[in-house]
């Protein structure tokens, strides 16, 4: 541990919650010298929740992550903040009760700028059935919010109203719909933005820094820390902690195997794929949510772009690469295309991304013949300590993640033998909540003052909240930074240096495929800006001619790798079918 005057400093220095890519030898300095009380492995929601739980109980608090943030499932969801309408069905009320509370207290207080309230309609084709059964569920839905009511309440409508607001469904067959509302939010920015609370309650985080084994203290008996690989450069460092929490998703097993332990469940992987298509692919003013034989088929809002998706299939690959196959893609193609007027077809398709679901499995059923579907497996998660001083999780879904995170730092701290407070993140806005409303308001004087388009702070605002003057400054003090970054995105050059001086970005991919999302949202995945992204990293960074061009290249080579796998049996020619490693 370092003396107490210099962790005051890091603990101040850390206070503003700026993850600077250029201070990672600091980082990782203090990883190996400092003592700890938790040690967070996994930087998804999951690990980055922990962490600001336990940092924001007074722990001292590490996280590594072996990737970037939010690299692996938490980048590749459906995006929504929400209760669940099919787990109703399947009366799993805790979960729904649970997901609607968290979903509310995100959008009205822990992080308004992120997490948005969204409309959906659900299209109803058995009138007599479906109504009331319908009406019922989405009745309880709205129920189970309480009083405060952040969310609108649902409501019925005729086939009428229902093609008012989306003349893109077939009327064929519709007897009506309901629309009722949930919320959505970029994943992989409210991963980084938990994580950065947790760096502003003094945690350090750290990525590209995989834990390879875990340590036992000297009678064996209690784990003690991590031995961790720094992957850029592959030196190796110990850490020190009090207990270990794993979060690490997916990999969850793979911790599990390097502790030595067999814990009380496994994880069994889920893929879900999604599919990126144009505005215009579907004339609609809400999102829409329709039923499928095995489950259901959103149609989600994202800026100019649906996403539709998804999949559910058990998966037993390359878990950091998640691929979409053609039967993927074709599958949501037909889906969807049983409710629109006009049919989607590949070339309709912007991007596709794919991403594994932690399912909890007990250690028997996992991969083995006979198991159930994926889609039935419980979305709730689990908590297990299969030695003392290591506390592991998995399964959960994106919304629940607080309570995750709550449950596995209260199982990791339970024989510490010392008081630790309880869990107070319900009480914690993400750095950009506070004093949000003021800066909202105050819009137009910001465009004013910083002499930007008054588009250009509400985006910002979207992004960062009340922290977007931090990018505005970056544009004061070199104007050249407000240019767009590509045309057609709304995404500005100031946003590229921010994501290394404030976001913790070490490469291209972790601008474009996760501070950005351009690598799903553009036609062409961010290549065509891969160079100039890494010109800009490259001048915070230090980096050579020929490592700002091995930069580069190593994008382009993630995104053909991507497409090669989608499109190489494709029967369409000149479908574009983008990264698959994002989103
Ligand atoms: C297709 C799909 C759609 C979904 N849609 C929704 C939705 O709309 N709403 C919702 O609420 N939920 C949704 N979910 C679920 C949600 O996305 C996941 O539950 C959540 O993202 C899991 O987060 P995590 O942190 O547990 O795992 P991950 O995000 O995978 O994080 C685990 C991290 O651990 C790291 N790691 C692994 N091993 C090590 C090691 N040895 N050392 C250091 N780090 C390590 C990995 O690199 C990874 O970044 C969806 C999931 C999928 C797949």
């Amino acid at each position: 541990m370092g003396d107490g005057k210099h962790r005051m400093g890091e603990r101040v220095m850390a206070s503003n919650g700026v993850l600077d890519a250029r201070e990672r030898s600091a980082t990782l300095s203090r990883l190996a010298t400092e003592r700890f009380d938790v040690l967070v492995i996994g930087g998804g929601i999951t690990g980055a929740g922990a962490a600001l739980d336990a940092a924001s109980r007074g722990l001292r608090v590490a996280l590594v992550e072996a990737r970037d943030l939010a690299s692996g499932t938490s980048s590749r969801s459906s995006k929504l903040i929400h209760g669940g309408l099919r787990y109703l069905e399947q009366l799993d009320f805790k979960l729904v009760y649970e997901a609607l509370r968290e979903r509310d207290l995100l959008v009205s207080k822990l992080a308004p700028h992120l997490v948005k309230p969204v409309p959906f309609l659900y299209p109803l084709y058995k009138k007599v059935v479906e109504r009331p059964y319908v009406g019922a569920g989405l009745a309880l839905y709205d129920a189970m919010e309480g009083t405060r009511r952040p969310v609108p309440h649902h409501r019925h409508l005729t086939a009428r109203g229902a093609l008012k607001l989306a003349p893109g469904l077939s009327p064929e067959r519709l007897a009506g719909a309901m629309r009722y509302y949930d919320a959505q939010v970029d994943d992989a920015r409210h991963t980084l933005t938990v994580a950065r609370t947790a760096a502003a309650h003094g945690a350090v985080v750290a990525t590209r820094v995989s834990a390879v084994e875990l340590l036992r203290g000297a009678d064996g008996s209690r784990v003690t820390g991590a031995r961790v690989r720094n992957e850029e450069t592959g030196h190796e460092v110990t850490v020190t902690a009090e207990a270990v929490v794993v979060c690490a998703g997916v990999w969850t097993d793979l911790v599990h195997e390097l502790a030595g332990v067999r814990a009380g469940y496994r994880v069994r992987m889920s893929k879900g794929v999604h599919i990126v298509v144009s505005r215009e692919a579907l004339q609609a003013e809400t999102g829409v949510i329709v039923r499928t034989e095995k489950s259901v088929l959103f149609f989600i809002p994202w800026g100019e772009r649906w996403i539709v998706g998804t999949t559910d299939t058990d998966f037993s690959g390359d878990r950091s690469e998640p691929v979409a196959t053609e039967e993927d893609v074709d599958y949501i193609l037909a889906a969807a295309n049983r409710v629109l007027v006009r049919p989607l077809t590949r070339a309709d398709v912007i991007a596709v991304y794919a991403g594994l679901r932690p399912l909890v499995a007990a250690p028997q059923g996992n991969g083995a013949k006979g198991a159930k579907p994926t889609t039935k497996v419980s979305r709730e998660h689990v908590v297990d300590v299969p030695v003392p001083g290591l506390a592991s999780i998995a399964g959960g879904k994106f919304t629940t993640y607080r309570l995750m995170a709550r449950d596995v730092v209260d199982a990791a701290v339970a024989d510490f033998g010392r008081a630790v407070p309880a869990s107070v993140t319900d009480q914690v806005p993400l750095l950009g909540a506070d004093g949000l409303a003021a800066v909202r308001a105050g819009a137009g004087r910001l465009a004013e003052d910083y002499q930007v388009p008054r588009a250009t702070v509400e985006h910002l605002l979207d992004r960062y909240g009340a922290l977007a003057g931090e990018v505005l400054d970056l544009i004061r003090a070199d104007p050249g930074l407000a240019q767009p970054l590509a045309d057609g995105h709304p995404y500005l050059r100031a946003e590229v240096v921010y994501a290394v001086t404030h976001e913790n970005a070490l490469h291209v991919e972790d601008v474009l495929m996760r501070r950005m999302r351009l690598s799903i949202e553009s036609a062409d995945s961010g290549t065509g800006v891969a160079a100039e992204v890494s010109t800009i990293m490259g001048r915070l960074l230090g980096w050579s001619r020929r490592k700002r061009a091995a930069e580069t290249g190593r994008y382009l080579d993630l995104v053909a790798a991507e497409q090669t796998a989608v499109v190489g049996s494709a029967t369409v020619p000149g479908t574009v079918l983008a990264s698959a490693t994002a989103g």
